[in-house]
């Protein structure tokens, strides 16, 4: 079947819905999403959303682009940064607007509390910047954002997972989607597409992502012969709960809470004696990871898989609740552990992607040399890069509004000026014939072990410490999966409600994203940001302070760089 539009937009979070928003003022929109919408990842954000309305204390626009600039070691670039920051405000009370229902201070203005990384005058102390719903934000951005779609006439296919995207040289043209309902496969023409698939820690075995974050867009992408930018840059969350990577929000630390270790002590006035357990991700993970290896994690047998504690139980049992109540759920339900009473076991998760589909301010994939006409990417799928090298809490949700918004304006744009495009039926071949291929193999191997193997050797080897020895072992065995990949046989040979057909094509996604990671991180021979190198320990601005461009080659990976704009502040080293 083909569909016509003329703008589609993949993925139904908060940055695909606010794209849809905003295109559908002059454009036939579709959203295309393999969940229900409201089930997106933005759903699980916890601790909220930055910008400096000052509401608390004295804050400024600037001291949030120079937090997010600093806080991403200086590989940020410095305008995206600034409109960020800027605009965050406006986006803010836009979705107060909309119908949000943030937490309140007693005078009734939006509350905001403190996250990692975020100061006032420049470092000097941490500064109330996150607003939040309680730790439930991103569920009620989501809800409040779906809510407007609906009331501007978008169409939503839900539980249709797109599978291949369609050009006329560099000119896009549509998508191919299998529907899960079915196993039919559509085929979508339209003017404009726009990925907002997500992230894509489910190449790690410890991660705070949901099961549905297999990088779908940038591995489609990445297949039709577009570079990913930062790629090696992947946050490690300081406190998912030990064990399962279930994440405890920052908020908790934003709110008082204090990481210790086995011997009760605050460990992070040796690292950051100014921000302490505020300090950005990157540093507190690596904190948390040294501590581990000198045997103060709280079994003290230098394993990886050892913990610290974080310890919100001095807060009292008012401020739990009433800040923090799903996180206290977690901690009941999955481990037994009252956070009013007791501190809670923590350890880092695999948790965001920094690098992604690169794109210009404007959401357009742009990779420096080459724009794509008609296509855009923006959220966590996207590098815009206003994240650099580390993001800081917050700035997610900010980037899905504040870019989200700019992609979906420059597509109402655009789609008034372009003629419509033509697609048919035939453009699902490709992707029929390979979905046949898992169809017709006999005897093949099966996807549980394939994915647990890559999410092994990507935690053990691309992880919050790294050296060129484990990097170049992860390259040669992900490349090896890949191998056995082309033996994987699909079981349930039905049409309807195939799941196993789409995890199949998930793992591909996610096989193909490792080794782009893998890769990019075995090519920078220096430590900066998420991306802390044993054998390299130091920032090399000489030779490093570009971004990556990493293209798919077959079994390879080629490597190109793009400038990084550094046009307001000079790099300087890190210090909290
Ligand atoms: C537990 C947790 C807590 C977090 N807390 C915060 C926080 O407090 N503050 C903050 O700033 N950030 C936070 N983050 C990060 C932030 O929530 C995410 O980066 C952000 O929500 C991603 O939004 P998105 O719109 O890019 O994608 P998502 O919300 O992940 O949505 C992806 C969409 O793409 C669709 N999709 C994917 N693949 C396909 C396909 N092949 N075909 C069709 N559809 C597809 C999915 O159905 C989904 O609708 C948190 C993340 C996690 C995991």
């Amino acid at each position: 079947m083909v569909h016509e539009f003329d703008a589609v937009i993949v993925g139904a979070g908060g940055a695909g819905l606010y794209a849809a928003l905003e295109a559908s003022k002059t454009a036939k929109t579709a959203v295309i999403s393999k969940l229900y919408p409201q089930r997106s990842h933005t759903g699980a954000a916890q601790g909220g959303i930055g910008a400096a309305l000052g509401n608390v204390e004295e804050d400024s626009p600037e001291w949030h682009a120079f937090d997010t600039v600093k806080g991403g070691d200086y590989l940020v670039d410095q305008n995206a940064a600034k409109i960020l920051a800027e605009d965050a405000v406006r986006a803010v009370y836009d979705l107060e607007n909309r119908g949000l229902p943030f937490s309140r201070l007693d005078d009734g203005k939006i509350a905001q509390r403190r996250f990692g990384g975020h100061t006032h005058h420049f470092g000097e102390g941490a500064v109330h910047r996150s607003c939040y719903a309680a730790d439930r934000t991103g569920h009620m951005i989501l809800q409040t954002l779906y809510q407007q779609c609906v009331k501007s006439d978008v169409q939503f296919f839900d539980e249709y997972q797109v599978v291949d995207v369609l050009f006329d040289g560099t000119t896009v043209r549509g998508i191919v989607v299998f529907e899960l309902k079915t196993g039919e496969l559509h085929v979508f023409q339209s003017k404009a597409v726009l990925f907002a698939t997500g992230g894509f820690g489910r190449m790690f075995k410890i991660t705070s992502n949901a099961h549905a974050n297999t990088g779908d867009g940038p591995a489609i992408l990445a297949r039709a012969g577009i570079p990913l930018e930062d790629m090696e840059f992947f946050q490690f969350h300081p406190t998912g709960i030990k064990g399962m990577g279930i994440l405890i929000t920052e908020g908790v630390r934003g709110e008082g809470g204090i990481l210790k270790n086995r011997d009760g002590e605050r460990f992070m006035e040796r690292y950051a004696p100014t921000l302490l357990d505020l300090a950005p991700r990157d540093m507190v993970s690596r904190a948390i990871m040294t501590e581990i290896a000198d045997g103060k994690g709280i079994n003290g047998d230098r394993k990886i898989d050892d913990y610290v504690y974080l310890d919100a139980s001095h807060l009292g049992r008012e401020v739990v609740e009433e800040k923090i109540p799903d996180i206290a759920d977690f901690c009941r339900t999955y481990l037994g552990v009252d956070p009013a009473e007791e501190p809670m076991p923590v350890q880092p998760t695999a948790h965001y992607a920094m690098g992604g589909i690169p794109t210009d301010v404007d959401g357009r994939v742009d990779t420096g040399k080459q724009v794509y006409d008609g296509l855009y990417a923006a959220g966590e799928a996207a590098c815009v890069s206003v994240h650099g090298a580390n993001r800081l809490g917050t700035n997610s949700l900010v980037d899905l509004i504040v870019y989200g918004r700019r992609a979906g304006m420059h597509i109402a744009e655009y789609v008034r000026n372009t003629p419509a495009k033509t697609a048919n039926a035939g453009d699902a071949d490709r992707a029929r014939e390979r979905l046949d291929t898992f169809r017709n193999r006999t005897g093949g191997r099966h996807v549980g072990p394939i994915m647990e193997k890559m999410q092994e050797v990507m935690m053990e080897k691309v992880g919050v410490y790294r050296t060129q020895e484990q990097m170049d072992a992860a390259v040669a065995e992900i490349r090896t999966l890949r191998q056995e990949f082309k033996e994987v046989t699909v079981q349930d040979t039905g049409d309807g409600f195939n799941a196993e057909m789409l995890q199949i094509l998930e793992l591909e996604n996610l096989l193909d994203l490792s080794l782009v990671t893998a890769a990019s991180a075995a090519n920078r021979t220096e430590s900066r940001g998420a991306h802390a190198r044993e054998d390299f320990p130091d920032r090399d601005d000489t030779r490093w302070l570009k971004h990556t461009l990493a293209s798919l080659d077959g079994d390879g990976v080629t490597i190109d760089y793009k400038p990084v704009d550094v046009s307001i502040w000079e790099p300087k080293p890190r210090k909290y």
